[in-house]
């Protein structure tokens, strides 16, 4: 079997130009699978709703590798195509993450030219609303028997150590209204949630020594019916980047419970990675699939692009950066595998 190399920068161009914005990876997801079955790899369509899957190659049929890459191929909005100016590749999707994708299929490719089967991918939809996809591909992970999974993010080529967690609490004030020329016959939910975020302040959240402090943002506020009107309802979404149980931050905010209610929205725990002697290694502060795939053995995170660039406006990658990933990927799958 010859295997011919893969033109990384290509086959990023040809990904990043099919809009696969979260909610519209199918046409992606076909040309991938087409594009892999092309090259050879045994490909399954791994159904997560009506139009969209993720994609699973392995080198052989029945796929029981031993080191599996993997990474997402949605998008956040907005779309825009691809371009390159000297050493960077410009387009949505081209740092987060369909360079990396590209990266890894390269270095797959390097693997299988070396006579390795045991490897697989497994390229998920939904990474960037919900983990959907990695939801899925984890209950039919059983029986794969996959020890060790390369999950490509940015990481500027560097090894994740940790990454953070996440725990959304809604705090919602109730009050009473009533006409605001008589403030006194009513009670403000809004000035009692302002009282309970003036409050969290203050709190002492966990820490890590590793991770570090857990912190917060608000980042939705709403409340009120009128500006004439003393207001009844008001509520806050609290966005923590936990380091440690997310209990432990439930268990630092109770005191708030004398002010509001509070609901639990969305937890992901944080995640300790394995690494591998002789490369560079960092935490970094946000999630990515790995919580949801725990069938797919051992977690490590590595990934060409910064997550700076990420999901800005005018997104890019170094391509000198995108090459010099594939041949790490080689190099951490060969010693996972030795
Ligand atoms: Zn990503």
């Amino acid at each position: 079997m010859t295997v011919e190399p893969v033109d990384i920068v290509s086959l990023t161009r040809s990904l990043v130009d099919i809009d696969s914005t979260t909610g519209r990876e199918g046409a992606a997801g076909r040309w991938l699978a087409d594009y892999l079955r092309g090259r050879g790899w045994s490909v399954e369509e791994q159904r997560v709703d009506a139009t969209r899957f993720n994609v699973l190659a392995g080198v052989v049929q029945g796929f029981s590798p031993a080191v599996v890459f993997s990474t997402h191929f949605d998008c956040v909005p907005s779309f825009f195509p691809s371009r390159v100016e000297g050493d960077r590749l410009f387009g949505r999707g081209s740092c987060d993450a369909k360079g990396i994708l590209a990266a890894q299929v390269a270095a797959a490719e390097q693997l299988r030219r070396d006579g390795e089967s045991r490897i697989g991918l497994v390229f998920l939809v939904g990474e960037e609303r919900g983990s959907d996809g990695a939801r899925v591909a984890d209950e039919a992970a059983r029986g794969h028997g996959a020890r060790f999974l390369i999950n490509g993010e940015p990481t500027d080529n560097r090894l994740g150590l940790a990454t953070r967690g996440i725990l959304r609490l809604k705090l919602r004030a109730s009050g009473r209204a009533a006409h605001s020329s008589f403030p006194e016959l009513g009670e403000s939910a809004i000035d009692t949630l302002i009282d309970a975020l003036i409050e969290l302040r203050s709190i002492a959240l966990p820490g890590d020594p590793v991770l570090g402090q857990t912190h917060y943002t608000v980042g939705l506020i709403s409340g009120g019916v009128a500006p004439n009107v003393v207001s009844p309802s008001a509520e806050a979404e609290v966005m923590f980047r936990t380091t440690s149980d997310a209990a432990e931050v439930r268990r630092a905010v109770a005191p708030l419970e004398r002010r509001v209610t509070i609901e639990h929205v969305l937890e992901v725990p944080t995640v300790r990675l394995k690494t591998v002697p002789g490369f560079e290694t960092a935490v970094f502060p946000y999630t990515t699939d790995i919580p949801f795939l725990a069938s797919w053995g051992e977690p490590l995170l590595f990934g060409p692009g910064s997550i700076h660039e990420a999901h800005t406006a005018d997104e890019s990658v170094s391509i000198a950066e995108l090459t010099a990933a594939a041949g790490q990927y080689v190099t951490l799958a060969r010693a996972l595998l030795e």
